[in-house]
């Protein structure tokens, strides 16, 4: 192939490939690795750890004291795990290798819509407790941990991500996580 048209179909599938679904993308990514042995070893590289450089954060029992046996117990596998996880606290998605007590920046309660959001935004959505409604006025969602809005940019609490246990999140994080673009 030319130069010239190396360069064309170049740029026509970086397009593509910022253009096309993430379903047809994984699709796609999945067959890849199949059918050629040394993309799938940049893949497992790229998106596996070993369990004894995941840092998962302090782990917390039932009666929430931290639970160093099962931290170690996790540690002393030498598995590979999934080099990234989604964060229950901020709703992102983090690297577990560079997981630090200062990587997260979170809310530690829930964000209500103010009651002015209808009185000056009459053409709110239906549903004032959605995440449509947060994205297009954020200004108007008070966290209750700290008082401040979801436009204000620092979040109060500063910890480690702590990998997504859906089972584990407190009732009002349940229905919301997920929103976020970490599984788009
Ligand atoms: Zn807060
Ligand atoms: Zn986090």
């Amino acid at each position: 192939m030319a130069a010239v048209q190396t360069e064309k179909v170049d740029d026509l599938l970086g397009h593509t490939i910022d253009t096309i679904s993430v379903v047809k993308l994984r699709q796609i990514f999945k067959t890849i690795c199949k059918v050629c042995p040394e993309a799938k070893k940049h893949a497992e590289e790229l998106l596996l750890a070993d369990t004894k450089d995941a840092k998962p954060g302090p782990r917390v029992n039932e009666d929430g004291q931290e639970d160093k046996d099962a931290l170690a117990k996790e540690e002393s596998t030498k598995r590979p795990v999934p080099r990234y996880a989604f964060c229950g606290n901020c709703e992102k998605e983090f690297d577990v290798t560079t997981n630090t007590s200062t990587s997260c920046l979170y809310h530690t309660m829930a964000d209500e819509p103010d009651e002015c959001l209808y009185e000056d935004n009459p053409t709110c959505p239906s549903d004032p407790d959605s995440m449509e409604a947060r994205e297009q006025y954020p200004e108007f969602f008070t966290f209750k941990c700290c008082g401040r809005n979801r436009e204000e940019d620092e979040p109060c609490t500063v910890g480690w991500h702590q990998e997504l246990n859906e089972e584990k999140q407190p009732y009002w994080k349940r229905a919301r996580v997920g929103y976020g673009a970490a599984y788009v």
